[in-house]
């Protein structure tokens, strides 16, 4: 028998993509399958971008890079940092990796053995537990509340660091809830954790450039007593349409930097060299496509939240960031995973229950508004007809 290690006995994934399977399989027979179940936008990548690649390629990119990622992109993640969070950050603290997930990856093994305590938000991004589980660290959830608009609170983040706790990794704007955690508490929790100096703090920030009525995305960079501990993760996947390429950065501090270089070239070697052009085109140039994009979300937004607060039973707060809402839907009567697949088999719309993103996800169902207006109202007018003949309430 061949016997891997007992980290494989733990690890977990995304039931989204099992969710994708299910809903192309569904469709590839014949069935008028909505899609929003998975957390990508449906915009094609801008052209600027996408020419950028193919000039790369044709110029002969086509080679090993440095394992960090070519130094112009790593300077283009250094000024659009500069500009939008206001930190001054060096290009040899930056590493380009191949999407955004796999800094989570590298910081979760860094930071993550037997005896040791990662906290991570529940309801949250399935990888951060999967991972944890993974090293034999001690996953503990951070509770993140609807009665809290699934912001997450300062407090009870800082009452769960014990002398076990190695890293604490954040999520804002957030999946699968919208969340966006305010200023004022952010600022409660930098200020706590001056307490507890040996911990590292990973903030997933991937979603950073959508957030909607007015609400402020706050980057933990901006705090620079937090920067010899911070790792940021961020990318190209979500703001520029560009899931598919592979590609997002992370900002290390000095004193790990050199440990993710060699992780990277133990790994990846380095990021696909045309894509790295790709990245810096989407920095650099104009960010027109990006806004309309987010705009567009924004409407679907309201028209989402509007139709799922009509349905029967179902209860959805406002979403401030990324493009998911989050549903109450316990006064259904249903349970939120079968509820999913009761959605996706019998109305042929995809969602995600929200177990698949923690215990507290119960309850709760993710959709994902990465759809055509037209095709988010005709599922909202299933889920209504679905509800309405199969209540258990
Ligand atoms: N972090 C969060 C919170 C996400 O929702 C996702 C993707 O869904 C990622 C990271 C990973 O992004 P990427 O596709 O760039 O790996």
């Amino acid at each position: 028998m061949l016997k891997t290690i007992a980290g494989f006995d733990r690890i977990g994934e995304e039931n989204a993509f099992a969710v994708l399977a299910r809903a192309t399989q569904l469709a590839s027979e014949g069935r008028d399958i909505i899609n929003l179940g998975i957390g990508q936008p449906d915009f094609k990548t801008p052209s600027h971008i996408v020419e950028a690649a193919i000039k790369a390629l044709r110029d002969g990119h086509h080679g090993y890079t440095p394992a960090t990622g070519i130094l112009p992109l790593r300077e283009a993640v250094c000024a659009d940092l500069h500009k939008r969070v206001g930190a001054e950050v060096n290009p040899d603290n930056v590493v380009i990796v191949p999407g955004g997930k796999v800094t989570m990856f590298m910081a979760i093994l860094m930071f993550g053995e037997p005896g040791r305590e990662i906290l991570y938000p529940d309801p949250g991004f399935p990888i951060y537990r999967s991972m944890i589980e993974f090293t034999g660290a001690k996953p503990v959830p951070i509770p993140i509340r609807e009665e809290n608009d699934f912001a997450f609170s300062a407090e009870e983040t800082l009452s769960l660091i014990n002398d076990r706790t190695s890293l604490i990794i954040l999520n804002s704007p957030a999946n699968p809830t919208g969340g966006v955690t305010p200023r004022a508490e952010i600022e409660t929790l930098v200020k706590g954790l001056a307490a507890f100096p040996d911990v590292a703090i990973m903030s997933d920030e991937i979603y950073a450039q959508m957030t909607y009525d007015g609400m402020e995305h706050v980057s933990l960079l901006g705090f620079e007593e937090l920067r010899d501990r911070l790792i940021l993760l961020d990318g190209w996947s979500k703001t520029y349409a560009m899931t598919g390429w592979r590609l997002g950065y992370s900002v290390w501090p000095d004193a790990l930097i050199d440990k993710a270089r060699k992780l990277s070239v133990n790994a990846w070697s380095c990021v696909n060299a045309p894509t790295q052009f790709a990245g810096i085109a989407a920095l650099t140039g104009p960010q027109d496509e990006a806004r309309a994009m987010v705009a567009e979300f924004d409407k679907r937004r309201k028209v989402v939240v509007e139709g799922l607060n009509a349905l029967p039973n179902v209860t959805c707060r406002t979403p401030l960031g990324a493009f998911y809402a989050f549903p109450n839907i316990k006064a259904t009567g249903w349970k939120a995973k079968q509820l999913a697949s009761a959605l996706l088999e019998e109305a042929g719309v995809a969602v995600i229950g929200g177990p698949d993103f923690g215990i507290l996800g119960e309850g709760y169902i993710r959709l994902s508004y990465a759809n055509s207006t037209e095709n988010i109202l005709r599922a909202l007018k299933r889920m209504e007809e679905f509800l309405a003949a199969n209540s258990k309430a």
